[in-house]
């Protein structure tokens, strides 16, 4: 029984080789205490530039104290869909909270935010349709454009024009069209000209989404994304965020008016068929978001870590690509190198993941750091430190 399976899977076997020749067969490092500026991966103490923790929240005592109170007084799990018997009252009130601080009608909240794209995507669209999409959106934007069956049209990245362009080229079609991009794209730290996408959408009568994964908690007032940081509110009809990054916990949210909001909670399968957030999740969710609005230093203080790391990168003349937030790229070029970059760089002292295809394009491989709130100076000026002992190594100087 085992060799004939083996056997028939034995394709994956040959496919794994032929990654490990390509220095592509890699193995997640396994973290060992909690996800901080300093901490232990693998059973080395290092500078951990990798994490999405921007800040400090995964272990702020606010969240744990909520989990805690949650975890007591509901329970472990909801042990149901939403639609059965998963929504209890403290899923609403994240969802009321979330709302409010978008300036929002209403809000749903998902397990993640990969479910609350590919589910949003999916299902407020369909065969007939048309999404326009910017050739470096998130996979969950891409999983759901192929579950809707709608036609799916890519444009150059960050490419207005030929967004436009594609736009009036279907202006005769029935179908409905979805002008959908990241706000923060995640691999290159650049933020998506919003206030011109949505000039087009609104001449081309398209609905107008963006994933602001990497903007939650990050850009605009208190962390509010982008729709916040360009002045944009009541042009983007989808608005979505996520819960796993600068929230510090997990999930995704969708925030729009209230016809949408009712509709996905009807129609967006994950909503439907995959159990509900514990209770400590969404509680812990929730005083994330206080904390936005009572501890903005926190925001500040991670702008600042950012433009001092980023200034010291490009003293040491490295370059950090299209990085206009947090996330910082350290360009190396092919996958390989990139990658024992990185494992150099890790028995030095810093982690600093290395990303190459299929992540980002053959050729673009590159070290992708994020420095948070919670990094001290001194840290980053040694990881600044290490980074060029290192690349001087890599002739990358
Ligand atoms: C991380 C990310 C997601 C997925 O969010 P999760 O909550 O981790 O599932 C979606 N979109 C973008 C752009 C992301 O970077």
């Amino acid at each position: 029984m085992s060799t004939q399976q083996s056997s028939r899977l034995s394709y994956l076997g040959e496919e794994l080789k032929n990654l490990e020749t390509r220095g592509l067969r890699v193995h997640a490092r396994v973290l060992q205490a909690q996800q901080t500026p300093v901490t232990r991966f693998d059973g080395r103490e290092v500078i951990n530039l990798s994490s999405n923790n921007y800040l400090g929240l995964t272990t702020h005592p606010k969240l744990l104290a909520a989990a805690e109170k949650a975890l007591k007084h509901w329970g472990a799990g909801t042990a149901a869909v939403r639609t059965i018997t998963g929504t209890m009252s403290l899923h609403l009130e994240l969802e009321e909270h979330i709302a409010r601080f978008k300036h929002t009608e209403a809000a749903v909240v998902f397990q993640s935010g990969f479910t609350a794209n590919a589910g949003t995507v999916s299902s407020v669209l369909g065969r007939e349709d048309f999404i326009v999409s910017d050739e470096l959106n998130h996979a969950s934007i891409i999983d759901g454009a192929r579950l809707s069956r709608a036609t799916i049209k890519v444009f150059p990245h960050k490419d207005v024009a030929a967004a436009e362009a594609i736009l009036r080229e279907l202006k005769d079609q029935p179908g409905r069209k979805l002008l959908i991009t990241d706000g923060v794209f995640s691999m290159d730290g650049d933020i998506a000209p919003l206030p011109e996408l949505c000039d087009v959408a609104e001449r081309y009568g398209a609905i107008m989404m963006v994933d602001d994964a990497h903007a939650s908690g990050v850009l605009g007032k208190n962390g509010r994304g982008t729709v916040d940081h360009f002045g944009l509110h009541g042009r983007v009809d989808i608005q979505v965020g996520t819960l796993s990054k600068a929230i510090g916990v997990l999930g995704g949210y969708v925030a729009g008016c209230a016809d949408l909001i009712e509709f996905l909670k009807l129609r967006a399968r994950p909503f439907l068929f995959s159990t509900s957030h514990p209770p400590s999740v969404t509680a812990s969710c929730q005083a994330a978001f206080e904390i936005l609005e009572a501890e903005p230093e926190r925001i500040e203080r991670l702008w600042e870590n950012t433009r001092y790391f980023q200034q010291g990168l490009a003293e040491l003349g490295l370059s950090t690509g299209m990085s206009e937030t947090p996330i910082t790229p350290i360009m190396v070029g092919e996958g390989r190198r990139a990658m024992e970059f990185s494992n150099v760089l890790f028995d030095a002292g810093v982690l600093a993941t290395g990303i190459a295809y299929p992540t980002v394009p053959e050729g673009k491989a590159r070290l992708r750091t994020i420095v948070t709130a919670t990094h001290t100076r001194q840290e980053l000026s040694r990881a600044l430190e290490i980074i060029g002992d290192v690349a001087r190594r890599f002739a990358l100087l």
